[in-house]
């Protein structure tokens, strides 16, 4: 008995509907207005600042999600999703199952060796 992980169907409806919401956040994002440095309130100024810069990391994690779940969506309609980009080897069933089911669409893109942290198991790999 060989109890074996298999890839994960993908649904195609909530890929697509994952892509609307995050266009919808993207945007809603983008549409913000930005925090005023005018104030003469210092703290007021650094809290500014602050809430900024955390937007544009949000705003670049979503984008960076947005673009993963469009090429999964891209790849699944060629029928090859779950091969990494990199290196062109299936990125394992287990990686797949969990990043899909955790709708971790960016790590659906390379496998773990060349996903980095890993580089002993690429070196496994002849390169
Ligand atoms: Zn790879």
């Amino acid at each position: 008995m060989n109890p074996q992980t298999e890839y994960p169907k993908v649904n195609r409806s909530v890929i697509v509907r994952d892509i609307e919401l995050l266009r919808t956040k993207i945007r809603k994002l983008r549409e913000q207005p930005s925090p005023s440095r005018e104030s003469s309130d210092e703290i007021d100024v650094a809290n500014g600042c602050d809430e900024q810069s955390r937007r544009l990391a949000n705003l670049l994690l979503l984008e960076r999600k947005l673009e993963a779940a469009e090429d999964l969506l891209k790849d699944v309609d060629q029928g090859t999703p779950f091969i990494c980009r990199e290196c062109h080897e299936p990125i394992g069933e287990e990686r797949a199952q969990f990043a899909l089911e955790n709708k971790m669409y960016a790590a659906l893109r390379l496998c773990v060796a060349c996903a980095g942290g890993a580089k002993n198991a690429r070196k496994k790999n002849g390169r």
